[in-house]
């Protein structure tokens, strides 16, 4: 009983300063429209741009290597996806330009050694392999003054939670999807996942584990412009109308398979 009042009490001081405020956003219903194409092409991996953006790495889903592709270096010790970085940097000017706080990496890609000398010691540490941080699509940022639990009561924090998501980018562990991520809320931490992905989750307040379950429901929605779909195997079925198809692993033995309708 006392340690759920004192994890209350932790919660009003950090979390509920922001946190709550996004846990009342009203949630947006009925965005993924299931869709029914006109004609269907056969395609296959080596035909579709590969960009693994929608893996999981978490607890359920550990992984036993380093799941990272094309690392590209942003500053000494830290590097992210070469597919997140142009992103990064346009959230990152976004946010200091709305700010004006400079924003601090605190931790970005982790091998599993590194994971495992931190496990333990750092009390957010997650066991080696089930740290998102292995996938090399995170970024934990601080600005001065506001690091950890703190960082949600900076400028930076309250706007990275309202504006991750237009630069691609997801506040992974929200207050409101602790039972679904099983993680307690953490502000720091940014995820990529790409365009629509992270617009759809926002929007529809999907963590990760939402968003692919959603996805298996049906064989096609539609998102504004955007065709998706979940599929497994090695051929794929795709509406002909699309431009580039891109595809994800996602972790569960399938693949997320998105493009954006074609124009005429
Ligand atoms: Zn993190």
């Amino acid at each position: 009983m006392k340690t759920k009042l004192l994890k209350f009490l932790r919660k009003l001081k950090y979390d509920y300063t922001y946190g709550l405020f996004d846990l009342l956003r009203r949630r947006e219903k009925h965005l993924l429209q299931p869709y029914t194409p006109e004609h269907l092409r056969d395609l296959t991996i080596s035909d579709c741009i590969s960009q693994n953006s929608l893996i999981l790495v978490s607890a359920d889903y550990p992984t036993e290597a380093e799941c990272a592709e094309d690392l590209s270096a942003l500053e000494e010790n830290h590097a992210i996806s070469h597919m997140a970085v142009e992103n990064l940097r346009s959230l990152f000017e976004a946010s200091e330009t709305a700010c004006a706080e400079k924003i601090l990496f605190t931790s970005t890609y982790r091998t599993l050694a590194f994971q495992a000398s931190i496990y333990g010691v750092n009390p957010y540490a997650a066991k080696p392999g089930e740290s998102e941080h292995h996938s090399g699509l995170v970024a934990d940022i601080k600005v001065d003054g506001y690091a950890q639990r703190r960082f949600i009561m900076s400028k930076t924090g309250k706007w990275m939670a309202k504006h991750a998501h237009e630069h691609g980018f997801v506040i992974r562990y929200p207050l409101w999807g602790e039972k679904r991520t099983k993680v307690d809320y953490e502000p720091w931490h940014l995820r990529f996942v790409g365009a629509p992905h992270a617009e759809i989750m926002y929007r529809m307040k999907w963590v990760l584990e939402d968003y692919l379950n959603a996805l298996e429901k049906d064989s096609f929605f539609r998102y504004g412009d955007y065709i998706l779909s979940a599929q497994k195997g090695s051929v794929f079925s795709f509406p002909r109308e699309v431009e580039t198809v891109y595809i994800s692993e996602n972790t569960k033995g399938g693949y997320i398979l998105w493009s954006k309708i074609k124009k005429d």
